[in-house]
């Protein structure tokens, strides 16, 4: 049984942390065990390409060539997607903020409507290259698998909801090259953006990942109980 979560304000959850850090695979445990909603903006981009939508149309190069598609473009949808009823207690942010502008942003929009913390997934490039070599994702529900870390259970099955497991295109080399620079450029800066509000923590994401959840599950539960008192 999932223990009911009902916090007083939403809580807004931000796991920042290179391509390849493991946002994803924490995010989708992390709302499991809260009952909240994981919102992975490279997610919803890649639904809009398999639907063809005009977003996708207008995304996908940028996607595939590994760079950060315009803020406009992202805040738009994000912003669309948490007016939905299941944000009500609050949820986690996957791949969002990316820029200075979209944390910002995002700092307006949820001034006053809910509390914010940032969870930092440290882990250095060269591991991030070896991860990203081996990396396959769920078509159907974005589960993530690595092939040397945590296969599927049975080839290009997923274990979750048996959707056909694939390689990213961003995933090949060259690619992730491209966007761990971008990260460092345009997105390790928000690092020090939390670190100045007070809302930041750092874990060492280059750990098996059922050690960075106990990590990650220890500070969150810390801070819940810090504002339940
Ligand atoms: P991800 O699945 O989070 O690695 O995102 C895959 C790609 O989607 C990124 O390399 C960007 O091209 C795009 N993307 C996802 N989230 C954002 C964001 N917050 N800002 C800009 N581009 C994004």
């Amino acid at each position: 049984m999932i223990p009911l979560f009902q916090p007083a304000i939403p809580f807004v959850m931000v796991l920042l942390g290179p391509p390849g850090s493991g946002k994803g695979t924490q995010a989708g445990r992390l709302a499991e065990a809260y009952n909240l909603p994981q919102i992975s903006t490279g997610d919803l981009f890649r639904e809009h390409i398999a639907a063809q939508t005009a977003v996708g149309k207008q995304v996908q190069k940028c996607m595939e060539a590994g760079q950060l598609v315009s803020d406009e473009v992202v805040l738009e949808m994000l912003f669309k997607r948490v007016e939905h009823a299941d944000c009500v207690n609050g949820y986690l942010l996957d791949g969002f903020p990316r820029t200075l502008a979209q944390a910002e942003e995002l700092q307006r929009h949820q001034e006053g409507r809910a509390r914010l913390a940032a969870l930092c997934l440290q882990v250095p490039d060269e591991e991030i290259i070896r991860r990203a070599a081996g990396r396959r994702i769920c078509r159907q529900c974005g589960a993530v698998y690595n092939d040397r870390l945590s296969p599927p259970s049975s080839g290009s099955v997923c274990s979750r909801c048996g959707g056909e497991v694939y390689r990213r295109p961003d995933d090949e080399p060259e690619v992730v090259r491209r966007r761990l620079e971008v990260y460092h450029l345009q997105t390790r800066p928000l690092i020090d953006y939390y670190a100045g509000q007070g809302r930041l923590a750092l874990f060492d994401g280059n750990q098996p990942p059922d050690v960075v959840y106990v990590a990650l599950k220890k500070w969150i539960d810390a801070e819940i109980g810090r504002y339940s008192e």
